[in-house]
């Protein structure tokens, strides 16, 4: 509170720079949690962040010998965001889509890092600081470490560049990294030992390792909480840097992101039907890796032409899509969505049926058909459309896979058991859309394609649905 009245008293507009910058990040958050307002959350937040950036440039000062000095080393300044804006443009320029988790991954990584760099060049700048100041330097390193390193070896994952491993004792080889991590803090914060750099350097170590060894094994399905978890992290990291720097608003900013992503792993826990402590153990991971799946005789599976699926939808009166990643990857949102105009049409009742952990990150599907219009009350949480699914004809699942794969609720040896699932099989008729008969991201047989009541339908996902759509005008 002190320290608040003197940045008033000091540098008024700086901290009224400050407080729109913190005001516009909660009104931001607020407008994401609606697709219809989500972008402008987004720009409004942006706005926030860019005058809290300029005015701790021109605004912000320290004292140097007693003396209140500005900032004056612009050439590094400008140079550093100058570098960094032409490459986060043209990252998000160029990425594809699908390729969103990888980036948001990258990104969140590099927000641990920053809180990482943060803390080594305070601890550079004042090699023996006060415990109180000693304890935020070193959590906010071990904490954005752990996120930097354990957001890059997602990236790789999500990326198809790193496979799920699991290292033999890894464990006990992370309790190990964990207590070495506790021991030397508390040796650092606690000045109890005269060398202390080398000691500081060592818990960067052992937090890298960490950060990769914790993510390394971590498969399955569980990877979006453990991304949701890792967005948390950084969250807590850039909050550390506000306390260390006393600035409000990157104290602010760095709270939103630390709750929302904590409120969001817990929502990903719930989803998945998951303890945090049971995905941190990787046990999906482990089985994931050696193949998963019941491993039995799949049989038989049946497939249907374009045109009896055209007559089978055209003559229902309820239809549930389901989407999954491969109608992202095919960018196919917006054909789907003429499909269920034409449908709509012909008088079929047509919803949309979104698993949590549909796609490749949060909200993937619902980000996905906001894009091509669909609207929002067609969309029905995993629990409603299951309560519908009795009801319903025709259950049309586009490129998805593991959210409706049955071994999640019957095979207590699945990798993927305990999930919730899109029961799919309550309805008259299920048709599949994928390109072959390969596994979804956990890696394991789907029986759905097995059952009676399924047929599979081969091909692009838009392909099919452009094909389809023109075939249902024809009826
Ligand atoms: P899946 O990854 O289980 O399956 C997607 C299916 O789409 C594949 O089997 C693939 O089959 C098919 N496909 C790919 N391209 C096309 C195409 N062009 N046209 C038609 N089909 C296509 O996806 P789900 O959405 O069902 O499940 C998501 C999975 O990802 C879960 O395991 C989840 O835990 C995991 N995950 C989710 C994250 C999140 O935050 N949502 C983050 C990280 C992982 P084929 O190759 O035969 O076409």
């Amino acid at each position: 509170m002190e320290q608040f009245q003197e940045l008033l008293s000091a540098n008024p507009l700086l901290l009224l720079a400050y407080l729109f910058g913190s005001v516009t990040f909660i009104m931001g958050l607020k407008m994401l949690s609606h697709p219809d307002s989500a972008r402008k959350g987004n720009l409004i937040a942006a706005a926030g962040m860019i005058v809290a950036i300029f005015a701790t440039i021109f605004l912000y000062e320290y004292k140097e010998e007693g003396q209140p000095v500005k900032l004056h080393n612009y050439v590094w300044i400008f140079g550093g965001l100058l570098l960094g804006t032409i490459m986060g443009w043209m990252a998000a320029k160029k990425v594809q889509m699908t390729a969103m988790p990888e980036m948001v991954s990258l990104f969140n990584g590099m927000g641990g890092a920053c809180a990482m760099l943060i803390s080594l060049i305070e601890f550079r700048n004042d090699s023996v600081p006060p415990t109180g100041k000693m304890i935020i330097i070193v959590l906010g390193m071990i904490i954005g470490t752990v996120s930097f390193a354990g957001s890059i070896v997602a990236w790789g994952k999500l990326a198809g560049k790193v496979k799920d491993r699991t290292i033999p004792g890894g464990q006990m080889i992370n309790f190990a990294l964990f207590a070495g991590i506790i021991g030397l803090s508390i040796a650092v914060i606690g000045h109890f030992v005269p060398d202390m750099p080398y000691l500081f350097y060592g818990i960067l170590a052992l937090a890298a390792m960490y950060g990769i060894l914790f993510v390394m094994p971590i498969g399955g399905a569980d990877m979006p909480v453990v991304i949701s978890l890792l967005n948390s992290f950084t969250g807590v990291a850039a909050a550390f840097g506000g306390f260390l720097y006393n600035n409000p608003v990157m104290l602010t900013g760095g709270i939103l992101v630390g709750s929302a992503g904590t409120i969001l792993t817990i929502l990903m826990c719930t989803a998945m039907n998951r303890s945090l402590k049971n995905v941190l153990i990787g046990s999906f991971g482990a089985q994931a890796a050696t193949g998963g799946g019941s491993g039995k005789e799949q049989g038989h599976y049946k497939e249907i032409s374009l045109t009896d699926s055209a007559v089978l939808l055209a003559y229902a009166e309820k239809v549930i899509i389901i989407p999954g990643y491969g109608l992202a990857v095919a960018q196919a949102q917006h054909i789907c969505h003429e499909l269920e105009k034409v449908l709509e049409e012909k008088g079929v009742e047509v919803l949309y049926g979104i698993h949590p952990v549909a796609g490749r990150m949060p909200g993937h599907m619902n980000v996905l058909l906001a894009e091509a219009d669909v609207p929002y009350d067609k969309l029905l949480e995993m629990e409603d459309a299951n309560d519908q699914m009795s009801t319903t004809n025709v259950v049309l699942i586009l490129g998805a896979n593991d959210v409706v794969n049955p071994a999640a609720k019957d095979d207590p040896s699945s990798p993927i058991y305990g999930m919730p699932i899109l029961e799919v099989e309550k309805a008259d008729h299920v048709i599949v859309n994928k390109r072959s008969m390969k596994p979804g991201y956990a890696g394991i047989e789907n029986d759905l394609f097995f059952k009676p009541k399924t047929s599979m339908l081969f091909g692009d996902a838009k392909k099919v649905l452009q094909e389809m759509v023109t075939e249902l005008k024809q009826l």
